[in-house]
């Protein structure tokens, strides 16, 4: 259990440094708070299996890896757990249509996982949602990687959505060819689009 606490805090303090960089005192009230409702409200009920686990996974020859939070049963039966640091608490529908617990279902072959929201708002507070993955979705999870491997085959690079948390600054080491170019194309841009 101390590995699960050590492991979580350490993931909790990274997410934060990445969000909160420059705000010491914000980030030591956040970290605080989420840690002490983290062990108070999470930690009694959980019954780990394995920590920051590391899974490969093999698609068209792509090679895909994934390290899970948590591996912790549950009523009986294994589960995934992922902690998130977000602005608002994932509800039901967004955590029961999230590609990525379908993608740990599909390479553990273990269909109960979960996103455990640390809501960095004024009151920090903690929000466990649960879903179960069906074989459709691990279906589908296979034909958007699928797909995506068939553009990057024939040079096409989507662009990744602006929830990534990579696609910044800090992160990404293309960004001043391609995210970062927008500040001085941006007057052009909103011309063109506005003329549309
Ligand atoms: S800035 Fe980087 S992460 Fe964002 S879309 Fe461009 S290449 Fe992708």
């Amino acid at each position: 259990m101390e590995e699960v606490r050590d492991v979580c805090r350490k993931n909790m303090s990274r997410q934060l440094n990445e969000i909160n960089t420059e705000n010491v005192k914000g980030y030591e009230t956040l970290y605080n708070g989420l840690t002490k409702l983290w062990d108070k409200e999470i930690l009694p009920g959980l019954d780990p299996v394995a920590v920051e686990a590391e899974k490969w996974y093999e698609i068209n020859g792509c090679k895909f890896v994934a390290y899970l939070d948590l591996i912790n049963k549950y009523k009986n039966r294994e589960e995934i757990l992922d902690w998130k640091i977000v602005k608002k608490k994932k509800s039901d529908n967004e955590v029961n249509s999230m590609l990525q617990l379908s993608f740990y279902s599909l390479i553990t072959d273990i269909n109960n996982t979960g996103i455990c929201s640390l809501t960095k708002t004024k009151k920090p507070a903690i929000h466990m949602v649960r879903s179960y993955n069906t074989d459709e979705d691990k279906i589908w999870c296979i034909t958007v990687i699928r797909d995506l491997l068939k553009g990057i085959n024939m040079r096409y690079f989507p662009l990744c959505s602006t929830e990534n948390y990579l696609c910044n600054e800090k992160y990404c080491e293309y960004w001043d060819r391609c995210r970062g170019k927008v500040v001085v194309k941006k007057e052009n841009e909103l011309n063109w689009s506005k003329k549309k």
